[in-house]
């Protein structure tokens, strides 16, 4: 099957965004009869001709790109090429270094990745300036680009000019920094600064292999660091070290004018503060960001386990267990990463730990496990409770890694590749991933008191009767040290992640879905009930959490309530940095700040002209 009819086969884009185009194309503004303000598409009499591109590609040094398709060689899925292009979209490295890469494929009725018409490939500020000018000047839709991994499809567009940051990658480690401005007013302190388009492996080689010192980043170490900063961010160890925005000294932003400023707490502060957490690409195109370097912990380290239940009963009891369990034990700084209950009445453990000892970890977790053991009639051990630990430095070191967890890490062959371009074999269930449905609830601390855990453990049986539900701890800053919840308070998160002892994630789909592209049909039956079904269980969850807040980057792609959502109380203060520094609504992304006022697919403005 040929590309064009496997999408619409799949129902998706781009023949969506050529419906949408169309029925925006005759939409007039109401008050005035004159038509809406629309974005010009290839098509149109309006679209740039060859000589103004070639003004930008000679202005950009000749680093203007007419994007090709990903899998664009797969004209018969049995050809050599085809075969060689499913096999390299294996690697997120390769599949970040495309400009028509994304690192998941899509949403059911929601987004297909498709490329955009051209790509500004920036190497510096005044790469980005030409490309934010060009776009505004020419009526084009802009789109951001840096490590491509937006679960929404918010860095992927038809018909679009895309500003793809990749190539700036630089990485500076700061003995001493204080922000610009900020002279007398914040205390020096170690920092990094890095490109916006370095990924989170990079800048954990520089500061943490290299340097012996940690930066708060990503869990997922293939994603990129301004796509990051601008959701939140949280690593592994967040409930030691906050956010990765909360971590943010200073960045460099594009505006929708074209000016370049630097933004932080001293100047600036007001998109500084939009920046951490108001979501990717609605208020500008950010080149660099400074962050804060920490003491590296001695040991890293991780706990896993897996519990099968032999009936309901006793799985309902499990879950019980362990809520008062981890109400005792676990929302503290040493613990990260998740833990999930499945449909089948599976209990898994992947968790992480910093800061004791191999010792005082396995006592933490005996009282569980001897619990466990004294009811063999009703669980059966699948995998033992294991502790693997070692030194902090070695923690993101590949070589190490490979040489001492065999299998865990996987290396990026292609010829030249840097060494440091390793990824963890769990990331490869993501990777191409065309998602189901999606759901994320920030589970408040007062679920745990004594009072309430039986009602939240009934909820979490509840919503698994429908799907698996994983609570990864490291996305709720409840337990996590005061100095690291100040600054997370000072970013435009939901504050519902302050008092969150945990984010909940309900989520499903296909991975390795690339072979889409080639051809082969999704399977939209199966996608669509699955939908209903992640839908239903995070109904059930719910019902504890009224009103939840989500975390605006893992969350539910048709979720009506986004702003208050992702955002809170904080929205109505994001809207009016977007209105000061983008008031044309320059930069559009779904469900991103002031997408209220535009057409779905970002073309038509919606709000009087
Ligand atoms: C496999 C996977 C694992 C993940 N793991 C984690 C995790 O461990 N922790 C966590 O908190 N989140 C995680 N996420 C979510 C991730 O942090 C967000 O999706 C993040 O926005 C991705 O950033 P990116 O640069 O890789 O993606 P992109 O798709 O390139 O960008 C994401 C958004 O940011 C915008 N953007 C990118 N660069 C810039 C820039 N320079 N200036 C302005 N806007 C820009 C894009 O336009 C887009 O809207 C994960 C996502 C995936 C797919």
């Amino acid at each position: 099957m040929k590309r064009r009819s496997m999408l619409a086969y799949a129902g998706l884009a781009p023949f969506a965004s050529d419906l949408m185009a169309s029925a925006a194309r005759g939409a007039t503004n109401k008050a005035s009869g004159l038509p809406r303000f629309t974005r010009v598409r290839p098509s149109e009499p309006s679209w740039p001709d060859a000589a103004k591109w070639e003004e930008l590609n000679h202005q950009i040094g000749g680093r203007l790109i007419k994007v090709k398709p990903l899998l664009a060689d797969c004209t018969t899925a049995s050809s050599a090429e085809c075969k060689a292009e499913l096999e390299a979209v294996k690697n997120p490295y390769y599949v970040g270094d495309q400009p028509a890469g994304t690192q998941t494929v899509g949403w059911v009725d929601g987004w297909m990745t498709v490329p955009s018409a051209y790509a500004v490939a920036a190497t510096t500020t005044a790469d980005v300036v030409a490309g934010v000018n060009f776009a505004r000047v020419n009526k084009l839709r802009l789109v951001v680009k840096g490590g491509g991994h937006s679960y929404q499809g918010t860095s992927d567009s038809a018909d679009s000019l895309l500003v793809w940051t990749r190539a700036m990658n630089d990485i500076v480690v700061h003995e001493t920094f204080v922000a610009q401005g900020c002279e007398g007013k914040q205390q020096p302190s170690p920092a990094v600064t890095v490109g916006a388009g370095c990924v989170w492996m990079h800048v954990y080689d520089a500061v943490t292999t290299k340097g012996g010192r940690y930066v708060q980043g990503g869990g997922c170490a293939t994603v990129g660091v301004a796509g990051l900063i601008q959701s939140g961010g949280f690593g592994s160890f967040s409930k030691s070290f906050g956010t990765a925005a909360g971590a943010l000294l200073e960045a460099e932003v594009v505006t929708a004018d074209g000016q370049a400023l630097v933004v932080n707490r001293c100047t600036n502060a007001d998109l500084f503060w939009g920046l951490k957490g108001g979501g990717g690409s609605s208020l500008g195109v950010v080149t660099s960001l400074t962050l804060r370097l920490r003491e590296l912990p001695a040991v890293f380290g991780g706990v896993n386990a897996a519990i099968q239940a032999k009936s309901d009963a006793a799985f309902r009891r499990l879950i019980r267990r362990f809520v008062a369990f981890y109400s005792d034990n676990l929302v503290n700084p040493h613990w990260g990463e998740v833990v999930t209950f499945g449909a089948d009445n599976t209990f898994v453990l992947s968790m992480v730990f910093q800061g004791m000892d191999d010792e005082q970890v396995a006592k933490v977790w005996q009282p569980f496990f001897d619990w466990i053991d004294a009811s063999s009639q009703d669980f059966i051990v699948t995998s033992p409770f294991a502790i693997n630990s070692g030194p902090g430095r070695e923690w993101w070191n590949g070589e190490f890694i490979k040489k001492n967890r065999p299998g865990r890490a996987i290396s990026d062959e292609r010829p030249g590749a840097p060494e440091q371009n390793i990824w963890f074999a769990e990331q490869n269930t993501e990777l191409g991933a065309f998602f189901h449905g999606f759901q994320s609830i920030w589970l408040p601390a007062f679920l745990l008191q004594e009072d309430h855990q039986s009602r939240f453990a009934n909820a979490l049986f509840a919503a698994t009767r429908h799907w698996a539900v994983a609570l990864h701890s490291n996305k709720g800053l409840a337990g996590t040290n005061a100095a690291d919840v100040t600054a997370a308070k000072d970013t435009a998160m939901n504050p519902a992640v302050l008092s969150a002892f945990a984010l909940a994630i309900i989520a499903g789909g296909v991975p390795g879905a690339y072979t889409a592209l080639a051809g082969q049909p999704l399977d939209l039956a199966v996608a669509h009930k699955n939908a209903a079904t992640i839908s239903l269980s995070g109904d059930a969850l719910r019902k504890v959490v009224p009103n939840a807040g989500s975390y605006v980057s893992e969350s539910n792609f048709f979720d009506k309530n986004w702003q208050h959502s992702f955002w809170g109380q904080n929205y109505p203060r994001l809207v009016a940095v977007k209105k000061k520094y983008d008031p044309e609504g320059l930069f559009f992304v779904h469900h991103g700040v002031g997408s209220e006022e535009w057409s779905a697919d970002g073309f038509t403005r919606l709000a009087a002209d």
